[in-house]
């Protein structure tokens, strides 16, 4: 904190809101019986600091700051964070009330904008692992590192159900499954701590954003009018139960969870048969105010998406009232926060927006600056410092990397590997951190290459002691090797870039598609694709021993080496359904003509526990399952439903049909329900068609 301001004021006006004793409620109504209806908007007021004229802090008394993807000081270190951020802050304490901003960004897998961090899955990868426990402790290293650099606000998780693996933003979802993203939501309490609220005050503790709301996920292929592709800002076209089975499910489970604040999606809400057509989520009073405020009683803050309101019909006081009618509490305004702030006095002085509106949103801000403790502590602690990127937190996305790989075949149990064999490795994703982190990483877009610390999967490999000779291009393959492994897939992107027009399919490049028929036509090889979603594959199934989703696995490959070399079983199971083509697009489980390539759930293990048995095995299996379910033994439940369907996968092996698929899948859903001894049911279905 700079030298000449105390780091903690207590009562410095004598003034009840400033007595940390007081209860919160209090001291909300006391600050803001004091305010001026200029204060009140610079309150609901988000600026970005790359737009931001840093006397307008004061000025327009800014009620917070925001770093979009990529926005970092220079030198991008955790003391530049802090002092920053301080130098920002010392402005918000010279204005009379003393009121601190609060400084968000999107650390969507790890604190991703600052060099150095530990860098997690992204969410896609974290679907696959099915373990609501690691998604915590993924929350809770993201929420230490980003606190320790000052930064109280974390624009973070995605609640997304992505149905549609076109949308750009698929890899930011935790699946196609309301009922798998709702139980990755721990990692709310990994950010935020207790769902009351009481820990955000720890210097560990982030605030968290549920976004985007509602139905971002559900955008329609085709809505885009500038290419092939979903754009990431479509229309979402669904039924009234739908909307509510599949999109507003997870925010629930977020507003029981305690989630702090909630974001708007830039995308439309179409409702069949309710007669309003497609109508943009900022401006949709009936989803913000009716469910989101009124029905699930969230009592957070919403704030908008970046110039959503420029989005919205009208002018601009036009704009800026159906935006803050509709319930939004705080605009993301970044470089046109000056207009933003003096045309809500404007519209509040003429009376276009009303009183108790304004008090509404300044309220819910107030009260999560005063829950975070930003009064008494305004100034960046960077105690815990010390721990970014540290070995601890590192374990953790390792371990999170090496859950998250999906085993899709295993012809001859090829997987795992010895470390005794010779294995060549090639192929654009092996040796590229930039690649393996993807998007939002130190930029908005990211970036393939070097650009962060951590190891690549290629390093991993060595480091497990490997045998590997290594070649990018897959060049004279030959040479006596026992087995190939090619490493294939994307490279990063970030929001609106689902389109072709940008260089991005669902298609594996010439070049990838080369070194895997390479590697692949002269040895036994693994697959391994690194992507936010599925890549076709199409022919080359055939020609592939054993394929790999690895999704985009963050900073430490170690993990992905883990699973490869037998260190860790192969665990997870699919977040999204594989599709066996394009034409097949949307593919979603539950579709009446479900025929993918790999089924939501798939996935196969390595290691020991692959159980034997038949008919009669799940038959037992299916009455323990129903009675751990009576008992609520929720642990017990899940492994007995693993151990079935790993007997239909062992039965199934390569063989997958459209009449396995289903109640295969369907089994995982009823999983996710809590539902085990159905799930076992279904699986005896599949076990049966397998
Ligand atoms: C994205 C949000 C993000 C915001 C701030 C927007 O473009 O849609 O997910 O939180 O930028 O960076």
């Amino acid at each position: 904190a700079p030298a000449e301001t105390p780091q903690i004021v207590i009562d410095a006006h004598g003034l009840p809101y400033l007595n940390p004793k007081l209860p919160v409620r209090k001291r909300v109504a006391d600050l803001l019986s004091r305010m001026s209806l200029e204060e009140k908007a610079g309150q609901m007021t988000q600026a970005e600091r790359d737009g931001l004229v840093p006397g307008d802090i004061a000025s327009y008394g800014l009620g917070s700051l925001l770093s979009g993807g990529g926005s970092t000081p220079t030198p991008n270190t955790p003391e530049a964070w802090a002092r920053m951020i301080d130098g920002f802050q010392l402005r918000a304490r010279a204005t009379r009330f003393q009121i601190p901003l609060i400084y968000g960004v999107d650390a969507v897998h790890g604190h991703n904008n600052l060099y150095g961090a530990t860098v997690m899955p992204h969410n896609i990868g974290l679907g696959a692992t099915r373990d609501p426990g690691l998604a915590e402790r993924t929350g809770a290293v993201t929420a230490a590192e980003v606190r320790a650099t000052g930064i109280p606000w974390d624009f973070a998780p995605c609640l997304c159900v992505s149905r549609d693996e076109r949308w750009g933003r698929s890899y930011e979802s935790f699946g196609e499954d309301p009922a798998l993203v709702e139980s990755m939501e721990t990692v709310i309490q990994g950010l935020q701590g207790r769902a009351d609220g009481s820990d955000l005050g720890r210097d560990d503790k982030v605030l968290a954003t549920a976004k985007h709301y509602v139905g971002d996920g559900g955008t329609a292929y085709g809505s885009s009018t500038t290419g092939t592709y979903t754009i990431d800002q479509g229309v979402t076209t669904v039924t009234r139960q739908q909307l509510e089975d599949i999109h507003l499910a997870p925010f629930e489970t977020a507003v029981r969870r305690g989630i702090g604040t909630v974001m708007p999606s830039f995308s439309s809400l179409d409702i069949t048969g309710d007669g309003k057509g497609p109508v943009r989520m900022t401006a949709r009073g009936d989803m913000i105010n009716g469910e989101l405020k009124n029905r699930m009683g969230f009592d957070g803050f919403v704030i908008s998406d970046w110039n959503a309101v420029d989005q919205l019909p009208g002018d601009y006081a036009n704009q800026v009232r159906t935006a803050v009618d509709a319930g939004v509490d705080m605009m993301m305004v970044p470089s046109t926060y000056r207009k933003f702030s003096t045309t809500l006095v404007d519209e509040a002085k003429a009376g276009r927006v009303g009183a108790a509106r304004l008090d509404d949103a300044v309220s819910r801000i107030l009260t999560e600056k005063f829950r975070l403790g930003l009064f008494e502590h305004p100034y960046a602690d960077t105690g815990g410092a010390a721990a970014i990127g540290s070995p601890a937190h590192r374990a953790v996305a390792r371990r999170a990397a090496a859950e998250s790989q999906v085993l899709l075949k295993n012809s001859g149990g090829l997987l795992p590997l010895r470390k005794s064999e010779k294995v060549y490795v090639a192929g654009s994703d092996a040796d590229d951190i930039g690649n393996q982190t993807g998007g939002w990483t130190l930029t908005w877009q990211g970036a393939s290459g070097n650009t962060v610390p951590g190891t690549t999967i290629l390093q991993g490999m060595r480091e497990a002691g490997a045998n590997v000779t290594y070649s990018k291009d897959a060049s004279a393959p030959t040479g006596g090797y026992d087995v190939g492994v090619v490493v294939v897939g994307e490279t990063p992107y970030a929001e609106g870039v689902g389109d072709v027009g940008n260089g991005h399919s669902l298609s594996l490049s010439a070049a990838d598609r080369a070194a895997v028929d390479k590697v692949c036509g002269a040895m036994k090889c693994v697959v391994l694709i690194v992507s936010g979603r599925p890549q076709l594959i199409g022919d080359r199934l055939g020609e592939i021993d054993s394929l790999v989703a690895s999704w985009l696995p963050g900073t430490e490959g170690e993990g992905v080496a883990d699973v490869l070399y037998g260190d860790r079983p192969f665990t997870g199971q699919l977040p999204v359904t594989w599709p066996k083509s394009e034409s097949q697009l949307p593919i979603n489980v539950g579709d009446a003509s479900y025929d993918p390539q790999f089924p939501y759930g798939w996935g196969l293990t390595t290691g020991t526990a692959v159980p034997h048995g038949g008919p009669g095995a799940l038959k037992s299996l299916a009455a323990r399952a129903a009675a751990a379910e009576r008992r609520g033994d929720a642990r017990q439940g899940r492994q007995l439903v693993t151990r079935a369907r790993l007997l239909v996968q062992q039965k199934a092996g390569e063989r997958m049909t459209a009449a396995l698929a289903k109640p295969f899948a369907d089994a995982d859903h009823l999983l996710l329900a809590g539902h085990y001894g159905k799930a076992v049911q279904k699986l005896t279905e599949a076990y049966r068609a397998a």
